[in-house]
C-alpha cells in the first residue's frame, strides 16, 4: 500500500474514533458512535496490514483471529453487571500490550528509550492495577481497602525509586535495568490499588483506563504511529476528562484515591445501634395503594435493579401511575449507581423511559421534600446519610439522593445487607420507612398487577 494511501487511512479512522466518543457521549447516539468506532477500528486494522513494515502477517492474522474470538464471545456472554470487571480487565490488556511493544523496542536496540520507558512504566501500572481492580469487583479478593503499615511512604518511595530508574535507563540504556523497571512499575500498581476500596472503585476504573490511553501515546513515539498517538490521546484524554467529572461527582480529592485509601480507616463500620433497632416491613399491595394516591413519587434505581433486570416493569409500574392514576413520576440517577458510570442511564434507556423523566443528582435532590413517595429500587450506598454525618465512614463527602426526605422512603431489596461499601444504611430503621423485602423484578410486578387490578 503506498504511503499516502496509509496516511489517509489513518487519518480517516481518527476522524471516526473522535465520532465514536462524541457519539457515546449520549445514550441517544451511543449506537452509531459505536459504529463509527467499530468502522474506524477495522480500517486502521487494514491499513497497518498494507504497512511496509509489517512483515509477519500470519502471526498477525492469527494473534487477531484468537483476540478477536475472545474478545466477541466475552462481549456476548457477559453480564451488564459484571461490565465493571471486563472493562478492568480490557484496560489491563491495554497496558500489557504498551509493556510488550516497549519490550521488544528496547531489546531490538531501537533508540526511543524516553518514550519506551513511559510505555513500559504506564503500561505496567496499568496492568497490574487493572487485574487489583478485576480481582475485587470480581470477588476473587476483597472488595474493601486492603491498607498496609506505610502505605504512602512505600508508595511514594516506590514511584521516586521508579523515576530514578527511568532516568538512569534513558542514560545508560541496560536492558536489565529495563526489567527491574518493570517489575518496580508492576509492583508500583498493586500497591497503589489495593488500599483503595468500597464506594472509590468506579473513580479507579476510570483512571486505569486513562492510564491505557496514556501509554499508548508513548508506544505510538516509540513506534513513530501516528494513528496510535492520536487514539491513544483520544483514550487518555477522555478517561482523565471521566475521573475528573467522577472525582467531582463523589467529593473527592484526585491525589487522596491515587495515594490510596481515601476515608477507608473506619471501612469496618458494619456495627451499630440499629441492631437493636427493628426495620418496618410492608407488601407491594401497601406500596401500590401509597403510590397510586400519591401526587409525586421518585423512583431511584441502584444495583439491584440492574442484577434482577427489573428496568422494564419499573417503566410499566412508571406507566401505570402515570396513565392510570396520574401521579408524577420522575426517575432519580445517582453518579456512582450501578457498577460502572452511567449503567442506570443505559438500563433506562433501554427499558425506553422518557429521558425528560430521568433527572441527575444535583437536579432532583430538592424535589424529595415534596414527594410523597421514594420508591428506591436495588439501591442502598447512594442512599446511605451516614456519607453527610460519619466522618469515620467509607463513604464520607460522598453526595447522595435524600430519599429520607419524602413522605414515604420504600426500600426494595432482599435483606437489610449493606451494598457495595459495606456500611450499614441506617435509612432502613427510619420511621417513615418501609422495606418491600424480595427481589426488585419479582416485587415491582407484584405492584404492577395490584395497579393494573382496577
Ligand atoms: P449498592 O451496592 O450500594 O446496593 C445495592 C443493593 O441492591 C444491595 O444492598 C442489595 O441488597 C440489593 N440487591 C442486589 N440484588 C438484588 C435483587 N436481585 N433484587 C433486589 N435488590 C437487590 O448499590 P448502589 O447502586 O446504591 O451504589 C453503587 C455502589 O457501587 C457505590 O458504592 C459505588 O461506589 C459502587 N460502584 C459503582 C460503580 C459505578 O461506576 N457506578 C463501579 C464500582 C462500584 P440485598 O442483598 O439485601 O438484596
Amino acid at each position: 500500500m503506498p504511503g499516502w494511501t496509509i496516511s489517509f487511512s489513518y487519518l480517516l479512522a481518527s476522524i471516526l474514533f473522535i465520532l465514536a466518543i462524541r457519539g457515546l457521549a449520549s445514550p441517544r447516539t451511543a449506537k452509531n458512535g459505536n459504529l463509527a468506532g467499530i468502522a474506524g477500528m477495522v480500517i486502521a486494522v487494514a491499513a497497518t496490514f498494507g504497512s511496509p513494515d509489517v512483515k509477519e502477517y500470519l502471526l498477525i492474522l492469527a494473534v487477531l483471529i484468537a483476540g478477536g474470538i475472545i474478545g466477541t464471545f466475552s462481549a456476548l456472554k457477559v453480564k451488564m453487571t459484571a461490565l465493571p470487571q471486563m472493562i478492568a480487565a480490557f484496560n489491563g490488556l491495554g497496558g500489557l500490550a504498551a509493556v510488550f511493544i516497549s519490550l521488544s523496542e528496547v531489546t531490538a536496540g531501537n533508540p526511543t528509550r524516553l518514550e519506551s520507558s513511559l510505555g513500559l512504566v504506564i503500561g505496567a501500572i496499568a496492568f497490574s492495577g487493572s487485574m487489583i481492580a478485576f480481582a475485587k469487583l470480581q470477588g476473587l479478593m476483597p472488595a474493601r481497602a486492603l491498607l498496609l503499615p506505610f502505605r504512602r511512604s512505600i508508595n511514594l518511595g516506590l514511584a521516586l525509586a521508579t523515576v530514578l530508574l527511568c532516568l538512569f535507563f534513558i542514560k545508560e540504556g541496560q536492558t536489565n535495568t529495563f526489567y527491574t523497571l518493570a517489575a518496580l512499575s508492576v509492583l508500583l500498581g498493586i500497591l497503589l490499588i489495593l488500599p483503595i476500596g468500597g464506594a472509590d472503585m468506579p473513580v479507579v476504573i476510570s483512571i486505569l483506563n486513562a492510564y491505557s490511553g496514556w501509554a499508548a501515546v508513548a508506544v505510538g513515539f516509540s513506534l513513530n504511529n501516528i494513528l496510535l498517538i492520536i487514539t491513544g490521546a483520544l483514550v487518555g484524554a477522555s478517561g482523565s476528562i471521566l475521573s475528573y467529572i467522577m472525582v467531582k461527582a463523589m467529593n473527592r480529592s484526585l491525589l487522596g484515591v491515587m495515594l490510596g485509601g481515601f476515608g477507608a480507616e473506619a471501612s469496618t463500620i458494619t456495627e451499630s445501634e440499629n441492631k437493636t433497632l427493628a426495620a418496618r416491613a410492608g407488601s407491594p399491595r401497601d406500596a401500590a395503594f401509597i403510590m397510586e394516591n400519591a401526587t409525586k413519587v421518585i423512583i431511584v434505581p441502584g444495583y439491584g435493579m440492574a442484577a434482577a433486570q427489573a428496568q422494564h416493569v419499573l417503566k410499566e409500574m412508571a406507566d401505570d401511575l402515570r396513565q392510570r392514576y396520574d401521579v408524577d413520576v420522575r426517575f432519580a440517577i445517582h453518579p456512582v449507581a450501578g457498577r460502572m458510570p452511567g449503567h442506570m442511564n443505559v438500563l433506562l434507556a433501554e427499558a425506553n423511559v422518557p429521558y425528560e423523566n430521568v433527572f441527575e443528582l444535583e437536579d432532583i435532590n430538592r424535589e424529595f421534600a415534596t414527594a410523597d413517595v421514594a420508591y428506591v429500587i436495588g439501591a442502598n450506598d447512594i442512599t446511605n446519610p451516614l456519607a453527610k454525618t460519619a466522618p469515620d465512614s467509607p463513604i464520607y463527602g460522598m453526595p447522595v439522593l435524600e430519599v429520607e426526605k419524602a413522605k414515604t422512603v420504600f426500600f426494595v431489596k432482599r435483606s437489610l445487607a449493606s451494598g457495595y461499601a459495606g456500611v450499614e444504611n441506617p435509612l432502613f430503621y427510619a420511621d417513615n420507612t418501609i422495606m418491600l423485602y424480595g427481589d426488585a423484578k419479582e416485587v415491582t410486578a407484584e405492584i404492577v398487577s395490584v395497579l393494573e387490578e382496577k
